[in-house]
């Protein structure tokens, strides 16, 4: 057996699963901040093996799905000006947006809209069309900034003139702060991301055991790592400590990752941010450091943001704010499918609407 298969071998997750069967003392309402852990505990139908009393309710770290209505609304408006291309990672452009169109209309209508692997293609699209503007449209947390930001070193380095970067990435410790200091939420426990915590570490998450008296853990994304976060999660409870703890060693060191930070600390700097449900979060964002501005989308456009329209009958904002499941908005599975959907958590992967419409409907 690999070190990797032993992350899913059932003897092991069994043992810890009837761990926290016999622990758990009352109930546990826990928030999976990760879209990824979402689908994870979806997949591996750990739903149905945990004990009653576990409650999960997913949090803001799908990327698409925290992009506010104005972001979207920005960017459609980009979208079809003449001598732009609009450079996006492929969950965007099926996010619908003023009016239910979303980038994928626009296409259709004729603007140029390039799916994209990777923010360093976006700088190879601008350099194959010098006549063009490409602005790439950078939506993501933690994971994805470092990639853009040196992308934008290398795009600076090489005098590449008609390349733009909007920046809509945003921070998750902030965002947690802002969700955590909501009394109705009510929570008992996080489980905290683990591709964010390859970047910035454990040390960014203290204050939800120091000002919030809750328990965390950064966890991987198999089975048995889900199950070891919540068997841990119950002990501290049971203990009365409340304590960040760093499960995902192999991937996740209590620094972080520190080249990844500077590199994005070099290019960007905390700004305020909207983000879809919650509104503007203090420092949750990241603007261009005035040594980029050049390479700023909005400046060098002259975009502002639009007014926010919300999507009729969506509630995806209550969905990020852990305030309802998926399963609860009057179009869930109705008016709103995978094939069909009205609302950004129904389009991602990472989105909690198509987890629970994926597996959930299955079960
Ligand atoms: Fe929005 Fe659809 Fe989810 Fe409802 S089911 S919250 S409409 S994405």
């Amino acid at each position: 057996m690999s070190i990797f298969d032993q992350f899913s071998d059932p003897e092991l997750c069994k043992s810890v699963l009837d761990a926290i069967h016999s622990e758990l003392e009352g109930e546990l309402r826990f928030m999976e901040v990760c879209g990824t852990h979402t689908v994870a505990i979806f997949r591996s139908g750990l739903r149905s093996l945990l004990p009653p009393g576990v409650m999960h309710l997913s949090g803001p770290g799908c990327p698409v799905c925290v992009t506010h209505e104005s972001e979207v609304g920005m960017y459609m408006d980009l979208a079809g000006r003449d001598g732009v291309i609009v450079a996006t990672f492929g969950d965007l452009v099926r996010v619908p947006g003023p009016g239910g169109t979303c980038l994928k209309d626009a296409m259709a209508q004729g603007a140029r809209v390039a799916v994209v692997y990777s923010p360093m293609d976006a700088l190879a699209l601008a350099r194959e069309n010098p006549g063009d503007t490409v602005v790439f449209l950078g939506i993501g947390f933690e994971t994805t900034a470092p990639a853009v930001a040196a992308t934008l070193q290398a795009a600076r380095a090489a005098g590449v003139g008609n390349f733009r970067v909007l920046s809509f990435h945003k921070l998750v410790p902030p965002a947690l702060h802002a969700l955590l200091g909501d009394p109705e939420l009510n929570l008992d426990a996080l489980v905290m991301p683990g591709h964010v915590s390859t970047i910035i570490g454990l040390e960014p998450y203290r204050f939800i055991a120091d000002e919030f008296r809750l328990p965390a853990a950064i966890t991987g994304f198999d089975p048995l790592d889900i199950l070891q976060s919540l068997l841990d999660i119950v002990r501290q409870r049971n203990e009365g400590r409340a304590e960040v703890v760093n499960l995902y060693r192999r991937a996740v060191q209590d620094l972080g990752n520190p080249k990844a930070v500077a590199v994005m600390d070099s290019v960007f700097a905390p700004a305020d941010a909207l983000w879809r449900g919650i509104g503007m979060i203090p420092g949750s964002g990241l603007a261009l450091r005035p040594g980029y501005e050049a390479f700023d989308a909005q400046k060098a456009l002259g975009l502002t943001l639009p007014e926010a329209k919300p999507i009729p009958g969506c509630r995806c904002g209550d969905v990020l704010r852990g305030k309802l499941t998926p399963d609860r908005c009057p179009l869930f599975a109705k008016a709103c499918t995978p094939a069909k959907p009205v609302g950004p958590c129904m389009v991602s992967t990472e989105g909690s609407c198509a987890a629970y419409f994926k597996y959930q409907m299955e079960i």
